[in-house]
């Protein structure tokens, strides 16, 4: 039986390249993204294979995480990737920081992940070890941080990390493995074009790394090489 993903914030970047790399190592792959009338890569990669089925959800809309969970329930899935993510303003920074806006951002990148994770912990129980791979980022280290700023980014990326570690505590007993990744600099619209690493160089480091955790790794917080990030 083919092993069975659900990846967010499936429609391009780092999540696009994710889908691409899974369906070619043979995976079932269930991609989620906002508008899927919007995803035509994942239209086109669709239109190739019988691999990849794709669904519609914001992952801020916690009815509709439920929702697709039920629909999803006969799936025993491997994996969950939490991807989907959001900066927020790059213009703010102390003295001007958007409350409003800190609230959106950790929404998406703090909240929905543990939401997705409640609903679809019982599917990844059937297949041990099931794996909760939030996708974090180095920023939200507070070791790494010797810049300052980017207060809304990294204090919802810092609050993922403590999401992922204590579902590891709560989540081992059950045999599930929950780690926080960080994907490097990705030249995506969020890592901008700068950035070192292509998306496909990105996920294909990530699927590396997931490949190779044990269940001793588990509520850690680890780069895209597999090398440990300090807290
Ligand atoms: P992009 O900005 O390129 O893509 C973000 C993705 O998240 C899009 O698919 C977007 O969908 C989706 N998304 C945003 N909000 C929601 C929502 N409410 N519901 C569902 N999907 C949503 O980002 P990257 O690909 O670069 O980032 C992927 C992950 O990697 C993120 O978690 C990010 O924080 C993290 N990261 C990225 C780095 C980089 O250098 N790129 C560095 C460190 C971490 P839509 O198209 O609908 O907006």
């Amino acid at each position: 039986m083919k092993k069975s993903v659900l990846i967010t914030g499936a429609n391009r970047g780092v999540g696009l390249a994710l889908v691409e790399v899974y369906l070619a190592a043979g995976w079932q792959v269930n991609a989620c993204c906002r508008r899927t009338n919007h995803a035509s890569e994942l239209k086109h990669l669709q239109a190739h294979t019988d691999s990849l089925t794709l669904h519609e959800l914001d992952v801020t809309d916690h009815q509709a995480i439920t929702a697709l969970s039920q629909e999803l329930a006969d799936i025993p899935f491997d994996l969950l990737i939490n991807n989907a993510g959001y900066y927020g303003p790059k213009s703010y920074g102390f003295g001007n920081t958007d409350a409003d806006e800190w609230r959106k951002v950790f929404e998406i990148n703090t909240i929905a992940p543990l939401k997705l994770a409640e609903a679809f912990y019982p599917q990844l129980i059937a297949n041990t070890p099931g794996i909760i791979a939030n996708i974090s980022s180095k920023v939200g280290s507070m070791t790494e941080n010797t810049s300052g700023g980017g207060y809304i980014y990294r204090s919802s990326k810092a609050a993922l990390n403590s999401v992922a570690k204590s579902l590891s505590n709560d989540l081992s007993p059950q045999g599930i493995i929950s780690v926080a990744l960080h994907p490097g600099w990705v030249q995506t619209e969020m890592g901008g074009p700068n950035a070192i690493l292509s998306t496909c160089d990105s996920a294909q480091k990530l699927k590396t790394v997931i490949d190779n955790l044990t269940t001793k790794q588990s509520g850690g917080f680890y780069n895209y090489d597999g090398s440990v990030i300090p807290w």
